[in-house]
């Protein structure tokens, strides 16, 4: 497949050595343009939304940077945008497993349960890092409508159950952005399953305000919008 058709034009960025993206693990981070939300408080919107504007990290860099620095890593950490969005996620993961031999870390907004299934099936990544939003009455607000609470809800729900099954493979973060209350989050805190943990992170305000003004053009496809 020609590399600016496939899921590699969505490698858009490397960050070589991050200590926090992994906790206890030293890991590069590779981000994959692209996402099915619109969250109104996004720190990342050029990646998740005009990953166009960002440079192509083309595969042979990828390849030649890991083949140099696997060695100084515990792992690598695959963020976005959301990179269950991406075509041909599981060939780049595989890529990178059969290049690096290092475990691989998945962030998620857990919004395409069946991807992240076939990507533990497949035993392509080790650990994914799935966000809960808020309530899920709040998810249209926190993700510029891009999602019912409806679908959060049916969403996020096959995830608990995937991680119930595998709880060595999830763990689960909330970003306390200024609409959500304590109560908001000790909601949030409910949902997860029994054993696990919801890791409150600081919100990061995004650098400028952005637009909403083409949602319409940007909302996602498939099972999310009413
Ligand atoms: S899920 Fe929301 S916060 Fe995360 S990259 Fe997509 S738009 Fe940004």
């Amino acid at each position: 497949m020609n590399e600016n058709t496939s899921g590699w034009n969505h490698l858009r960025g490397i960050e070589p050595l991050s200590l926090c993206d992994w906790p206890g693990r030293t890991s590069c981070v590779f981000f994959l343009g692209g996402c099915n939300l619109n969250c109104p408080t996004c720190h990342n919107f050029d990646m998740a939304w005009n990953m166009e504007k960002l440079p192509i990290l083309s595969r042979d860099d990828m390849k030649s940077f890991l083949r140099n620095r696997a060695q100084w890593l515990d792992g690598v950490t695959i963020t976005g945008g959301e990179p269950t969005t991406v075509p041909g996620l599981g060939e780049i993961l595989y890529e990178i497993r059969r290049i690096s031999d290092l475990p691989i870390k998945m962030d998620s907004n857990g919004m395409l349960p069946e991807i992240l299934e076939d990507i533990l099936r497949q035993g392509l990544a080790e650990k994914f890092a799935v966000d809960v939003k808020g309530p899920y009455d709040k998810y249209p607000a926190l993700t510029g409508r891009a999602v019912t609470a409806d679908a959060a809800r049916k969403n996020m729900e096959k995830v608990f159950v995937l991680a119930e099954a595998n709880p060595q493979a999830f763990y689960f973060r909330l970003t306390a952005v200024p609409t959500l209350t304590d109560e908001d989050i000790e909601t949030a805190k409910g949902y997860l399953p029994d054993g696990f943990e919801l890791t409150i992170q600081n919100y990061i305000p995004p650098r400028r305000e952005h637009a909403h003004a083409d949602n319409e053009a940007r909302r996602p496809v498939g099972n999310m919008v009413d």
